[in-house]
């Protein structure tokens, strides 16, 4: 097990020599333990409502300028079906957290689509309780997605003006007991965020057992009070994810949205760096624009006619393999190699 100054020591090296090092070591490890596949999932999102503020979110309830909307179950389920129909074996339904996702309609969308689709469901949707986990994972849910966005207490609470550290982490306990595949992560360079908290970070996803980690920069968004801040570290948040892939060799990591809007071909590059996971965004074009999480979420694949085409091809030209299975947790399954 990596220490704390081990995990720094890597995270602040950022010579060029270093980097690829780490690089290469991240890679090994990766293919070592979790193979050349790559597991491409269809990303939904289903409404841009928002009870809470947090600072760095565009879709906080404080931001007067983005016109909210909400997917209507039938929307979402039409979606299911076209990822199902294209091969496209997990979908990721996101939302902020808008009170109309009452536990009663989650489970019901989630029975829905179980029952009609051969496809995993991820959930993230944000906090609920201990009950409403678990009666997703009844449900049929397999994996949820909470970031814990930072394990910096203080930093937490300034960026949070109405929700607690141990409140993310208590839910991240609800949804491992509830047997749901578990993710959380954090965003880099978020101000006020030092190297130590992010050494922290991943001793945490560490000592927790998650089995996935959503790991990307902070984007400043101009509707937000974070709006004048910088942008995180690209190279500082591929050392992260190289950090993450060698403490946790067998970890689910997305190459996220966010590394490749930060940089063109930043999510490749994620790829080279230990990530073996694509989001592709299957939400309708009308309601895309508007989940504005930050600004120019779509720079990565702007044109393209077949977003899940691209990813694919993207997958092929970094020399990997386009994985046709649900893309589990291997911890999970017990299905890792040694
Ligand atoms: N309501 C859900 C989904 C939140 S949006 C939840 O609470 O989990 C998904 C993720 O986007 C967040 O967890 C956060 O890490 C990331 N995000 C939000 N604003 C961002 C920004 N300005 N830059 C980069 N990532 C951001």
């Amino acid at each position: 097990m990596l220490s704390f100054d081990q995990v720094r020591d890597m995270l602040v090296s950022s010579d060029a020599e270093s980097c690829e090092r780490l690089r290469r070591a991240a890679d090994d490890a990766r293919k070592t333990c979790v193979g050349d596949e790559v597991h491409i999932r269809g990303l939904l999102e289903i409404s841009n409502h928002c009870r809470r503020d947090c600072m760095y979110c565009g879709l906080r309830r404080g931001n007067k300028k983005v016109p909210r909307y909400r997917m209507s179950d039938e929307e979402i389920i039409d979606v299911a079906a076209r990822l199902a129909d294209s091969g496209i074996k997990t979908a990721v339904i996101q939302s902020g957290e808008d009170p109309a996702l009452n536990i009663v309609r989650v489970c019901r969308l989630v029975e829905r689509i179980k029952s009609s689709f051969d496809i995993a469901v991820t959930l993230s949707l944000g906090e609920y309780s201990r009950e409403d986990y678990a009666s997703m994972r009844s449900a049929g849910a397999d994996r949820y997605l909470l970031r814990h966005e930072t394990s910096d207490e203080n930093l937490y609470a300034a960026l949070h003006p109405d929700s607690s550290l141990a409140n993310r982490l208590k839910c991240l306990e609800w949804i491992k007991d509830a047997g749901l595949q578990t993710g959380a992560g954090m965003m880099i360079g978020l101000p006020g965020q030092t190297i130590d908290s992010i050494a922290n970070d991943i001793l945490y996803l560490k000592s927790f057992g998650v089995h996935m980690a959503g790991i990307g920069p902070f984007i400043p968004d101009p509707d937000t009070p974070l709006g004048n801040a910088a942008a995180g570290d690209f190279d500082l948040a591929m050392r992260t994810l190289a950090v993450a892939r060698l403490t946790m060799p067998h970890l689910l990591i997305p190459a996220t949205t966010a590394t490749g809007v930060l940089r063109h071909g930043g999510r490749a590059r994620a790829l080279q760096f230990g990530a073996n996971v694509i989001m592709v965004n299957a939400t309708p074009d009308s309601f895309r624009e508007l989940y504005k999480i930050y600004p120019n979420k779509d720079r990565d694949e702007p044109y393209s006619e077949d977003p899940f085409k691209s990813a694919r091809d993207m997958i092929l030209s970094e020399g990997r393999i386009v994985s046709e299975g649900y893309g589990h947790s291997p911890i999970i399954f017990g299905t890792r190699n040694e």
